[in-house]
C-alpha cells in the first residue's frame, strides 16, 4: 500500500490545501494529513481544532487520515510506513525552502522522497496567513476557505477583535 504524508500547519485549512489533499488522495492508496507543531508560530486555532476542521472538510474522502505530530517529519514518515511526502508548490515563494527541506529530510531518512504538486492557478497566491489578514478586513472568503469552516473562522476573528 502506497502511503503519503501531507504535512503543514493548516491554520486554518484553505481551499488550496484541500485541492492538494484531493489530488494526492487520488494518486496514493492512503494520504495522511499531518498537522505539525510549529513552535515558531502563534496559531489562530489549537492543534486539536485544526485537526477537527480538516476532518470536517475531508469527510467525503475515504482514504484520508488526519493526524498531528511534534516529531521530526522524516521520523514520523518512517514510523507511519510512508516513503513519500507531498507538498504543494505555489508561485515562486515555496520553491527554495521546500527544495532545501526535501534534501534535509532525505539526508535524515534516505528512503524518503518529496513529491511536489503545483498549486492550482486560482490558489497560487493563497496562504493561511493571507486568509487571516483578509479576514480582519471583513473580505468575503468563500473563494479561499471551504464553506464548512467559514463560520468557525469568522467566529475566531470576531473573538480576536473583541479581545484587543
Ligand atoms: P500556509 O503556507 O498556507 O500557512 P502550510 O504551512 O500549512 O500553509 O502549508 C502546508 C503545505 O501546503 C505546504 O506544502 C504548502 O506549500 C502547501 N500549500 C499551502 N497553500 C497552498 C495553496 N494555496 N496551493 C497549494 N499548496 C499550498
Amino acid at each position: 500500500m502506497k502511503i503519503a504524508i501531507y504535512p503543514g500547519s493548516f491554520d486554518p485549512v484553505t481551499s488550496g490545501h484541500l485541492n492538494i489533499i484531493r489530488r494526492a488522495a487520488n494518486i496514493f492508496d492512503k494520504l495522511i494529513v499531518c498537522v505539525m507543531v510549529n513552535a515558531g508560530k502563534n496559531p489562530m486555532f489549537t492543534l486539536e481544532e485544526r485537526v477537527e476542521l480538516i476532518k470536517r472538510v475531508t469527510a467525503d474522502i475515504g482514504n484520508v487520515e488526519i493526524d498531528c505530530s511534534n516529531e521530526l517529519l522524516a521520523n514520523y514518515a518512517k514510523r507511519r510506513g510512508s516513503c513519500v511526502i507531498v507538498k504543494g508548490l505555489r508561485a515562486g515563494s515555496d520553491f527554495e525552502n521546500e527544495f532545501k527541506m526535501s534534501l534535509v529530510n532525505r539526508k535524515i531518512n534516505p528512503e524518503l522522497d518529496t513529491m511536489f504538486l503545483t498549486a492550482e492557478s486560482r490558489y497560487m497566491y493563497l496562504s493561511s496567513s493571507m486568509v487571516k489578514e483578509l479576514g480582519h478586513y471583513g473580505v468575503d472568503l468563500s473563494d479561499f476557505l471551504p464553506g464548512e469552516i467559514i463560520p468557525d473562522f469568522q467566529e475566531r476573528i470576531e473573538k480576536q477583535r473583541n479581545s484587543v
